[in-house]
């Protein structure tokens, strides 16, 4: 297979990585970019398999080895990046590597991997969906809610820079929908 990449982008709560893990379990042909990021790791995550969890110095020390495709500091205080080794790992192994990120990353690795990627917005049918889905999550604090809201909100914004959306109101047209897009895309 030649070497592809699908960008999986959306504002936080428009249901990407309930998307990412439903194509990710159907589809051998995947496989998931594990990014490292320094905020604390969720009940359920694991590490190495959800993110690779590092602290402050260790995020530096990889900034500086130059490990990253891209970073960013996604909330304030909180850094997350792609690292180059997954995508070759995955490639080597002849599958298409999926990467779930944030907008501007999105965008930042669209442009490194030019004609290889393809970069797929997930728009919430609503603002109004979008924000109760932020709540309904319950895994974050008022504050942290708050911030991600109004981040969410602009974000929105981006879609127009993509290749394509999917717009995620039902579940499972969305997913078809995607899946799609992404056989398309696969074997172009
Ligand atoms: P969460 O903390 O909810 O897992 O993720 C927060 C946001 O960071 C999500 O939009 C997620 O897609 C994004 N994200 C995850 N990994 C990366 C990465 O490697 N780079 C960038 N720029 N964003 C990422």
């Amino acid at each position: 297979m030649k070497q592809k990449a699908i960008i999986i982008t959306a504002p936080s709560g428009a249901g990407k990585t309930t998307l990412v893990k439903k194509l990710l379990k159907n589809r051998d042909d995947l496989a998931f970019s594990v990014s490292a990021c320094t905020r604390s790791k969720r009940e359920t995550e694991v590490n190495g398999v959800d993110y690779y969890f590092l602290d402050l110095n260790e995020f530096r020390q990889k900034i500086k080895e130059e490990g990253f495709v891209e970073w960013e500091e996604v909330y304030e205080g909180t850094f997350y990046g792609t690292l180059k080794t997954e995508i070759q790992r995955i490639w080597e192994r002849g599958r298409a590597v999926i990467f779930d990120i944030d907008v501007k990353g999105a965008i930042q690795l669209k442009k490194k991997l030019g004609e290889k990627a393809i970069a797929i917005f997930i728009a919430p049918p609503s603002e109004e969906v979008l924000s109760e889905r932020l709540r309904g999550r319950g895994t974050e604090s008022e504050e942290t809610l708050r911030k991600r809201l109004s981040k969410s909100l602009a974000e929105l914004e981006f879609q127009e820079q993509m290749d394509a959306t999917v717009i995620n109101d039902d579940l499972e047209i969305a997913y078809q929908d995607l899946y799609e897009k992404v056989s398309e895309f696969i074997e172009s």
